[in-house]
């Protein structure tokens, strides 16, 4: 598989479930990939298993905050020495256990979440942008992740969640217009709930608050965190060339039912 042969590639959240099976994905496709985290420990771990199963490519990691701008911008610099980045999937994201109405969510919480979830993604643009010049690139690709909450509304909230993932549709489809004429392409990801760990041990055994989500997928299942990244692999890829300014819904058509079926 070669569709992203010769493309750096950096990964934000590189440690879970999508940035992990994306970073999989793409160093099996033949980029060169820079995987990101914060959490040093995940990182060491998840490059292990990249390695396991894309024995030949270039995978290296940077941890980074991406809610530090300093940070960000020096892992941006790191690939500077392969040739510049030609991708960045700004990833990394957050949704906090006391987010929640406007009535409880506590401040720190909305100010966290949004430095995380909309700084982030913004300063890991910014940076690519500055790079993407400083490489006289003629075409890149950024790929920032939202998610269906930024589209549809939950009974069950967590607003400042919520308020993020809709910032970053908004500042994606402004970018992608803004940097057109340079082609430089900005799509968002927004996948439904996925059959990660994170969401899966926060369900457990409780088969009600199972069944108040898995009712609302057509396809009766949660989608897993693969099916998201084979989009990014698309949208990283130049079969995608002509693919600007869109959210990219992975969903098992849950944001397109009324009714689904029993
Ligand atoms: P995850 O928690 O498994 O992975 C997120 C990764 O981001 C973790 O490895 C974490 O260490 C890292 N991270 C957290 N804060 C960071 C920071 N400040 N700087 C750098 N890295 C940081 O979650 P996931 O399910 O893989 O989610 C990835 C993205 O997808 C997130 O933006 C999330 O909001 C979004 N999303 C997830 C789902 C879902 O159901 N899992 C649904 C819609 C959208």
């Amino acid at each position: 598989m070669t569709r992203l042969s010769g493309k750096n590639c950096i990964i934000t959240g590189a440690a879970g479930g999508i940035g992990l099976e994306t970073s999989i994905l793409f160093a099996q496709n033949g980029a060169n990939v820079l995987m990101s985290d914060v959490n040093k420990e995940a990182l060491d771990k998840a490059l292990t298993t990249v390695k396991n199963l894309a024995k030949d490519a270039k995978v290296e990691t940077f941890v980074c905050d991406v809610s530090k701008e300093d940070q960000v911008e020096a892992m941006i610099k790191a690939v500077d020495s392969w040739g510049g980045l030609d991708v960045i999937f700004n990833n990394a994201g957050i949704m906090h256990a006391e987010d929640a109405d406007a009535v409880d969510t506590p401040e720190r919480i909305w100010d966290l979440t949004h430095n995380i979830n909309v700084k982030g993604v913004w300063y890991g643009c910014k940076h690519a942008v500055l790079s993407f010049r400083r490489h006289s690139k003629k075409k890149a690709s950024v790929i920032n992740t939202a998610s269906v909450v930024a589209l549809v509304g939950s009974a069950t909230p967590q607003l400042a969640y919520t308020a993020s993932k809709g910032a970053v549709l908004a500042l994606t489809r402004e970018l992608g217009i803004v940097h057109a004429r340079e082609g430089f392409r900005f799509n968002s990801l927004c996948p439904a709930p996925l059959n990660t760990p994170l969401l899966q041990d926060w369900l457990g055994d409780d088969k009600e608050k199972r069944y108040r989500r898995e009712v609302h997928f057509p396809t009766g299942r949660f989608g897993e965190a693969i099916e998201q990244a084979q989009m990014v692999v698309f949208l990283a890829s130049d079969d995608s060339s002509f693919v600007n300014a869109q959210e990219m819904i992975v969903d098992g058509g849950m944001t397109r039912a009324y009714v689904t079926p029993e």
